[in-house]
């Protein structure tokens, strides 16, 4: 076919206007409308908005088109708060009503797992658990990095990038982020302004300051800021108008800016002030290279009832109340009475594995990142469980390579807990979990599984895997941990299905 046979094919083209009643919300949260079987994909437009649109971008049975006017207005439409929310890259649900956002997060869960995991819409209805949403959408961040960077007129802003692109947009008070944050990024802008210390430029690999990472601890209330540096000790530092950096260490530079450090650590709850080293041109925020200039090197918190010691490095859960009650309903579907014996797959630093650890008999933890691993140890150590082991590696390597020989060793007899453990948890990253691991879990034959998924997709995808090896699903429960945006979180129970001979 010609391409022009195909455009006039074409029911509409691009920069055409239409109006259009919006009747369902997509994956990543647009707003979908069709007219006469023609679908429009818009961002955000709301469910129940009459909006017109301008086609962007137009295909023979869809089109994604831009938002231009809402006719009608939408009763689950809301103002976003955010000045900045169209156009950041974070928030794609904010002029949405938090219980539509709500309703709209189960829905997806249930039509992926039905969908795409071919199962009955009907049974699947019957088992889904209402979602756990938040209590106070807002503010429920305890980490953020700013990156910074030059407006038009020279001065350094922090922000967020906008949606899929490299430009920063000031915003310096993120609304689902600590309101400290602020505080924090007027004090680092206003001294890079007064002091003339420049932004890092991509484009050219110059400048000083590339990120600030701000955490705290929710249940401690201790804050740590950590300025991501693009610091070069053989050579003066670009921007400063002094010649005297030129082979200072940077904790000697940093120390120098005495106002600096002085202000922040006036921050009410501040205990530790850091810098990371990164001169290499990357998308990786943080350098390996970490100096306390000011406080200890870690801040301490509580979660799930344990206390944990992070570090700028440390992998940390960013919502930590949302992430008590997702780990509440996995130890609740786990069924733990304190003898049971439970492997708890891609278990970064062990929160999962060492919250179960104090209901279990013997816990075993499997991650990829050997300083997760470490972190894993250290914590259980200073929690005082000793019935806790950890294992570094891919955990569709571990856990066949464990299977095996310990099956050759004691023979594959049921008595092995470890090899038949009572329950296996997985949490893996939104890729899913590996054939291969799915196989051996298959054979290690546990009485249940339960899955933490944070995209229902793959989710999806394995839990047909399992059901098919022998499994039954018994209960689906979404969990919002981040408000505005269109991820959601899920954990599912299945349990080994009784054959009777
Ligand atoms: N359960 C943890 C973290 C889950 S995030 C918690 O509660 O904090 C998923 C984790 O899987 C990450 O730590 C990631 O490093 C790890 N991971 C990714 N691929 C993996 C693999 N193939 N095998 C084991 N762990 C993996």
């Amino acid at each position: 076919m010609s391409s022009k046979k195909i455009k006039e094919d074409m029911k509409y083209k691009k920069d055409d206007l239409l109006t259009v009643e919006i009747t369902d919300i997509g994956n990543d949260g647009e707003g979908i409308g069709k007219i006469d079987g023609y679908t429009l994909f818009i961002k955000d437009a709301v469910i129940g908005d009459k909006v017109s649109a301008k086609i962007m971008k137009a295909k023979k049975n869809y089109a994604y088109a831009h938002l231009e006017k809402v006719a009608e207005y939408s009763p689950y439409r809301q103002e976003a708060k955010c000045p900045v929310a169209r156009q950041c890259g974070g928030c794609q649900l904010q002029n949405m009503t938090y219980e539509r956002q709500l309703a709209f997060k189960q829905n997806k869960v249930r039509n992926n797992i039905v969908r795409l995991g071919g199962f009955d819409g009907d049974f699947i209805d019957g088992i889904m658990e209402p979602i756990i949403g938040m209590d106070e959408p807002w503010r429920y961040r305890n980490k953020a990095q700013y990156p910074i960077g030059t407006d038009k007129n020279g001065n350094p802003i922090a922000g967020f990038y906008a949606g899929r692109t490299h430009s920063i947009i000031p915003v310096d008070d993120c609304l689902i982020g600590i309101p400290e944050n602020k505080e924090i990024l007027d004090i680092i802008l206003s001294h890079m302004k007064k002091n003339r210390i420049k932004a890092y430029d991509e484009a050219s690999g110059k400048g000083l300051v590339r990120h600030v990472l701000i955490r705290k601890g929710f249940t401690s209330g201790q804050i740590m800021v950590c300025l991501v540096l693009n610091y070069k000790t053989a050579g003066k530092v670009k921007g400063n108008n002094t010649n005297q950096n030129e082979n200072r260490t940077v904790a000697e530079y940093i120390k120098g800016q005495n106002d600096l450090v002085k202000a922040l650590s006036s921050v009410s709850g501040m205990t530790s002030i850091s810098v990371s080293i990164n001169t290499d041109k990357t998308n990786v925020i943080m350098g390996l290279e970490v100096h306390t200039i000011w406080g200890k090197d870690v801040i301490s918190d509580t979660l799930c009832g344990l206390d944990f010691e992070i570090s700028p490095l440390s992998f940390y859960q960013v919502n930590p109340a949302q992430c008590e009650k997702l780990y509440g309903q996995a130890i609740t579907y786990a069924g733990l009475t304190g003898k049971e014996s439970v492997w708890d797959l891609y278990c970064g630093i062990g929160t999962i594995t060492l919250s179960m650890a104090k209901n279990a008999g013997h816990v075993y933890g499997v991650e990829i990142i050997p300083e997760a691993i470490e972190d894993a140890k250290a914590n259980a150590k200073r929690n005082g469980l000793t019935n806790a082991d950890f294992f570094c590696g891919k955990a569709e390597e571990v856990l066949p390579e464990f299977y095996k020989r310990e099956s050759e060793k004691a023979g594959d007899s049921a008595d092995n807990t470890a090899l038949h453990p009572d329950v296996i948890v997985v949490d893996p990253p939104r890729k899913g979990c590996d054939e291969k691991c799915l196989e051996t879990m298959l054979k290690m034959s546990p009485d249940r599984i339960v899955y933490v998924s944070c995209d229902s997709a793959t989710l999806a995808r394995d839990l047909r895997i399992l059901v098919d090896g022998g499994y039954e699903l018994k209960k689906v429960r979404p969990c919002d941990m981040f408000s505005w945006s269109s991820h959601v979180e899920t954990v599912a129970f299945l349990s080994l299905k009784i054959v009777e001979l």
